[in-house]
């Protein structure tokens, strides 16, 4: 289906907002967190005026200006990051009835420092490349050696100790889905140092390269010892990859100061709006405030971030105070450790009914991904009445977004933050983007704001308040 262009969204909003009778308008701005007389009209007189005033506000992209520009990358355990929580924080306060409040996390302070990779034989140069975050530093003179190629763990394990010990391994695997790439990042050093690897370097996950190195965690295994390791770029993967199937060995020396300097405190940030009706359901919207130290996380997770503000802002500022709590949270510490999400859903017992989630960029909506946290099931009978129950909930909220372009729903997603609440029960929702622009430059230099489109975000922020509004609204029974 073709995207709606903006013309056609505005025009659309305008139609929909001159089918609100005028009267009705004024008489709701009064009192419009009391019972409604006909809840069905004053919700889709609420998605009317939502839409409106997503659409012709540039609120969301002064936002995100602010947080990339004044800001920039905050990783956690940073400055900047502390900064980001107090500046979310004064911004979502000032809305109508909002209540905001900070919510302590330990996360780890882990620093990159200076690093590099060479190249020292054939053509000698330097390569791009990007320490993985929580990797362990090198010696000050650096490590050198072999690269070894292999192209999975099978593989890997198959050259066993004898091919493996001293080298540098390097993981030249290509881009599936994120999901099934990732295990190479994550999982890559340890495998390789229990076969004693001197390093590691992995090609970077990105379906598409501009010669730009990937960061992102990795996590070491108890059982191997802690090797450094480094995401270099599709196109140097390749080429070593290459020369190693043409008889050529390569030699490399990686200079990595990164290092762990362990816990600090930062805050998950939490805006609410109490529920007029059933205050103790909550329809969670969320997003998370930090960032890799690269770049500018405009679209990892910055414009998820203002799209959640924003979706609260308007709904408390237009005045329509739904059923349930809507609480929009800004969870801390996504990229390095999770503990933002965790540390949420251990403090905050309260029914959690639907859990929201914006954390794949800004492309254009499509509509909206199921987690139904599949592992729970029991059976696939169990699977497929959630399953059913989660579309019938969905489908007025779809109807409602045709008009964006963005009535899709489709299963399978698996968010960080939300996960803990998926884990217990909740409804999961993640907002599902066209990611053709986000892998790219996902955890990269180039996660900057120019990459956003402003009116694309506009689009977006009204998906996320149309939805979190009806979903706090809905007549239907939502106990989990
Ligand atoms: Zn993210």
């Amino acid at each position: 289906m073709m995207a709606p262009t903006p013309v056609r969204l505005v025009l659309a909003a305008l139609a929909l907002l001159l089918l609100v009778p005028q009267d009705d308008a004024s008489a709701a701005s009064r009192a419009r967190h009391k019972a409604p007389k006909d809840p069905s009209a004053w919700a889709s007189q609420a998605t009317a005026e939502l839409l409106g005033q997503a659409l012709s506000s540039s609120r969301g992209w002064d936002l995100l200006k602010e947080l990339c520009d004044r800001i920039g990358a905050r990783l956690s355990g940073s400055p900047e990051l502390d900064e980001a929580v107090s500046w979310a924080a004064e911004r979502m306060s000032k809305g109508d009835g909002v209540a905001v409040s900070l919510q302590e996390v330990q996360v780890p302070h882990w620093v990159r420092g200076q690093e590099s990779l060479e190249l020292l034989s054939g053509r000698t140069r330097f390569l791009p490349m990007l320490g993985l975050g929580m990797s362990v530093g090198t010696k000050p003179e650096g490590v050198e050696g072999e690269v070894l190629v292999v192209t999975s763990f099978d593989e890997l394990n198959s050259l066993g100790a004898e091919q493996v010990s001293g080298r540098i391994v390097l993981f030249d695997v290509p881009f599936t889905t994120y999901g099934e790439t990732v295990k190479y990042r994550l999982g890559g050093p340890s495998a390789a140092a229990a076969l004693g690897a001197a390093a590691v370097l992995v090609r970077s996950v990105t379906p598409v390269s501009l010669n730009t190195p990937h960061t992102g965690t990795t996590r070491y295994q108890d059982d191997a010892p802690k090797i450094p390791a480094a995401a270099i770029t599709v196109e140097d993967a390749t080429h070593l990859h290459r020369l190693q199937d043409d008889g050529v060995v390569s030699r490399v020396r990686l200079r990595m100061a990164a290092e762990h300097r362990g816990d600090v405190l930062s805050s998950n940030v939490i805006a609410e709006l109490r529920g007029r009706e059933i205050p103790d359901e909550v329809v969670l919207v969320s997003c998370h405030l930090d960032s890799w130290d690269v770049g500018q996380g405009a679209q990892d997770d910055g414009a998820g971030c203002v799209m959640a503000m924003e979706a609260i802002r308007l709904i408390s500022e237009l005045d329509y105070r739904p059923r349930r709590t809507l609480r929009a949270v800004l969870f801390t510490n996504e990229e390095n450790g999770a503990g933002g999400g965790a540390e949420y859903a251990a403090r905050n017992q309260q029914d959690h009914v639907v859990a929201i989630e914006a954390d794949v960029g800004c492309g254009p909506a499509r509509g909206w991904r199921l987690d139904l946290g599949q592992s729970r099931s029991e059976s696939v009978e169990g699977e497929e009445a959630a399953q059913a129950k989660a579309e019938e909930l969905m489908a007025p909220i779809r109807t409602a977004l045709e008009v964006l372009g963005a009535g899709g729903l489709r299963l399978g997603y698996g968010g960080t933050d939300i996960k803990p609440l998926v884990a217990e029960g909740t409804l999961g929702l993640g907002l599902d983007m066209d990611t053709t622009g986000y892998w790219p430059i996902h955890h990269t230099e180039a996660d900057t704001l120019d990459k956003i489109d402003p009116l694309v975000l506009r689009r977006n922020t009204a998906v996320m308040a149309i939805t979190a509004f009806l979903l706090a609204e809905s007549q239907e029974p939502m106990v989990r």
